[in-house]
């Protein structure tokens, strides 16, 4: 009658109320025994009749907390045990160590119900939280994730706190962060000298009256600070945008609710389900027409991008000010997010006129993270709070730890040992000081978490990355530079758990080849220790090196001169004649070769034709008009342009754009407009996608085939080349990993370990 079974859960099922959920389960059940957290998770050991062990299983598998996962679920019988009831035992942390701390949650329904319930003690309290909901990897300091161990520890929990946080089946036991307003953080108004305007309650008040005028508000949040405007004055927006020296970036607005989220963006069903996911990403959707925010908040942007409210904190200033606010993260272009309170009024004074500001410090700073929805599927494209630090699980374990050092834009770290690959939070542009102090000190912080040092550091191949420099301060380690576009394969391998060989269309910026010069239009037959490199595209000059880059009219110019072999119309083209002495000058430079070193890259073609047909002769920021060129296509056209490949020369295809150039010329002479130019020039590049798939599966055989580098968070280019090889190839995107260089480190995890244990190899 009586029989026993032994649960092992694996997957996120810590800190996210699993045991406490298992509690209540077990008790509706009938069921006697327990309940833990042990190194890999949570494992249970159930005593009662087999029928009700059986519900019990089915139940557990079938419906569970919003935030966990179950990766795994694994039983084996027990010999009955004569225990009287079912209880939440002491956490067993032996065997392999795994981070035990799970992402930052946002606020929980339960909890929101008590935030605007009069009656309720936490009425109000933008610190309340529970099993559910609330900080997590950006308030905890060490392991195991204990309180103790939390910025929350100075503050002394109240005896209704405590009983709450000792009693099994409260929806706060062991809720870590757990708080009130007799015992908890204190919230705080405070001018740009740090003096106190007010306190508590009245704080929300202020803050709310303060957006309500168009100010700028600094809002300490989870992961830093925030930099808050009414979403729909144009005052209050442009104020911001010019205090913050952000010109030209989209700003990030945050509506009340998924309703107030559907008035300003036309949500696909998987962007909804993404906008309220337990990550709470900004989500990149399609604006609505008339949507009622400020034209500065995305200028020329056709997308919108959205978040929910994710803490109380966030849903008081909604209620309050009743408009959607624009939530850009509290900094200055190319600086980390602020996360101390003094660090924030240093850096933010002048740009905010009030600071709302709390005494919880954030002890892992942590931007937003981004997504969007590609064929159907969520994309991350900046992977940070919400996500981190959950592990990527590896389908095959690395033989030591490894630390892969990532590149220096958008840049982000990974520490992998034993089967999970842990990725930083994005940490931003290596290039200032500040990004890279706190890019040293977050690998020191995950060293300490995970309590491994790694073994193997894997960087780059550009030996003047500040990632680089890193890597080799580094004693007593195997270091190993992989190729970036080589990484960038490797990182959707990782992530799709491709142990084998593939073929991976890199398409990107820049990045470092094994021959020394830029590459970024490539297909590679690649496993995880090797490459070989099987198509690339024909090279631009890039007159001035990095200058083009910033003002990529030059590219144009560069095209042109190519593509016509020296013929070019360039006093019909305004964007030459505008500067005839500049583009004399680069004319020369080029045709001389002078400082004009070739690049494979096919964000350069973006930036290049997007400069001379949308009439943009610089970036205000990187990949800003590549962005731009991208978001004109109209979505109606499916014609396309002529694009070349060349015979392979040296066994390497070329992907010959003069063809196209001349079309993009013809018809931007002809008057056609840019949308219809920029659709063509989207369908030409995904015709030269597929039919180089198409050739390197006939010479070579079928292998999966992976799209990556930063061209792919291009919905428009991937749907395309996804589309058009259906039913050809098993064509992956990237998704809980970014396609652009925040995906990197994790490629170079999986290239370093299979290089020095010579596992596979092309
Ligand atoms: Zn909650
Ligand atoms: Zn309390
Ligand atoms: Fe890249």
């Amino acid at each position: 009658m009586n029989a026993g079974r032994r649960i092992d859960v694996r997957g996120v099922v810590q800190g996210v109320g699993f045991r406490p959920w298992v509690y209540r389960l077990a008790l509706e059940e009938g069921l006697t025994g327990r309940v833990f957290n042990d190194a890999e998770g949570v494992r249970i050991e159930a005593f009662g009749s087999s029928r009700a062990l059986d519900v019990f299983v089915a139940r557990l598998a079938e419906a569970t907390p919003p935030a966990s996962e179950i990766r795994s679920l694994r039983t084996r019988d027990l010999p009955p045990e004569a225990s009287a009831a079912f209880e939440i035992a002491p956490s067993r942390e032996d065997g392999v160590r795994r981070f035990s701390i799970p992402p930052d949650l946002p606020t929980c329904p339960d909890c929101l119900v008590e935030l605007f319930d009069p009656d309720d003690r936490r009425f109000r309290y933008p610190f309340l939280n529970c099993t559910s909901c609330g900080p997590r990897f950006t308030i905890a300091r060490g392991v195991p994730y204990d309180r103790a161990a939390t910025t929350m520890a100075p503050f002394a929990m109240c005896g209704a706190c405590r009983r709450e946080y000792e009693t099994p089946g409260d929806r706060r036991f062991h809720a870590q962060p757990n708080a009130c307003p007799a015992c908890g953080p204190t919230l705080r108004a405070v001018d740009d000298r740090g003096h106190d305007v007010v306190c508590g309650r009245d704080a929300v008040d202020a803050a709310v009256r303060a957006l309500r005028d168009g100010f700028v508000v600094a809002v300490k949040g989870l992961g830093g600070f925030h930099l808050a405007a009414d979403a729909r004055s144009d005052a209050a927006v442009a104020r911001l945008r010019e205090r913050k020296r952000r010109d030209a970036k989209p700003l990030a607005v945050m509506p009340r609710d998924p309703a107030a989220a559907e008035v300003l963006a036309a949500l696909s069903e998987e962007e909804r389900r993404l906008l309220v996911s337990p990550e709470r990403p900004i989500v990149l959707a399609a604006r609505r027409a008339g949507a009622p925010v400020a034209d500065a908040v995305a200028p020329r942007s056709p997308l919108v991008g959205l978040l929910l409210p994710y803490t109380p904190l966030h849903h008081l200033l909604l209620e309050g000010v009743a408009s959607p606010l624009v939530m850009t993260s509290g900094n200055l272009s190319d600086e980390p997010i602020a996360a101390g309170n003094g660090e924030a009024l240093a850096r933010l004074r002048g740009v905010a006129d009030l600071f709302l500001v709390h005494d919880r410090e954030i002890e892992s700073p942590c931007d937003d993270s981004v997504a969007r929805v590609v064929a159907g599927r969520p994309v991350v494209l900046r992977r940070a709070r919400g996500y981190v630090p959950r592990a990527i699980p590896l389908v095959r374990p690395v033989a030591r730890p490894v630390l892969g050092c990532g590149a220096d834009l958008k840049s982000t770290f990974c520490l992998a040992f034993g089967d999970s690959a842990y990725l930083s939070p994005h940490l931003g542009d290596l290039e200032g000081d500040a990004a890279f102090t706190r890019y040293r000190e977050t690998v020191a912080r995950f060293e300490r978490l995970l309590g491994v040092s790694p073994e193997v550091v894997a960087h780059d191949l550009h030996p003047g990355f500040a990632s680089t420099a890193f890597a080799r301060t580094f004693a007593d380690v195997d270091t190993v530079a992989v190729a970036h576009h080589h990484a960038h394969v490797a990182s959707a391998m990782a992530e799709h758990g491709l142990a084998g060989e593939v073929f991976g269309l890199a398409w990107d910026g820049t990045g470092l080849g094994t021959d020394d010069a830029s590459w970024g239009g490539e297909l590679l037959l690649a496993s995880a220790a090797g490459f070989e490199r099987l198509a690339t595209f024909r090279p631009v000059a890039l007159a001035g090196g990095d200058a083009a880059v910033r003002e990529p009219w030059r590219v144009a110019l560069a095209l042109l001169l190519d593509a016509f072999d020296g013929e070019a119309p360039l006093d019909r083209l305004p964007l030459f004649a505008d500067r005839p002495r500049e583009a004399t000058v680069i004319r020369e430079m080029l045709e001389k070769g002078v400082h004009a070193p070739p690049a494979h890259g096919v964000g350069r073609l973006f930036d290049g034709i997007g400069a001379l047909v949308l009439g943009r002769a610089r970036s205000r920021f990187e990949g800003d008009v590549a962005l731009d060129w991208n978001l004109a296509a109209d979505p109606r056209e499916t014609r396309g342009y002529p694009i070349g490949i060349d015979a392979p020369a040296a066994g390497l295809w070329s992907v010959d754009t003069r063809p196209l150039v001349r079309a993009v010329t013809a018809d931007l002479l002809a008057g056609r407009s840019s949308a219809t130019i920029s659709a063509r020039f989207h369908v030409a590049l995904a015709e030269a996608a597929a039919a180089l798939v198409r050739e390197a599966i006939r010479v070579r055989g079928p292998r999966p085939v992976v799209l990556t580098g930063g061209c792919f968070q291009n919905a428009r280019l991937a749907e395309d080349v996804a589309a058009r090889l259906l039913g050809e190839a098993d064509v992956r995107l990237h998704e809980r990993v970014p396609p652009g260089d925040g995906g990197v480190s994790l490629g170079q995890v999986f290239v370093a370990d299979a290089v020095l244990h010579r596992k596979g190899g092309v």
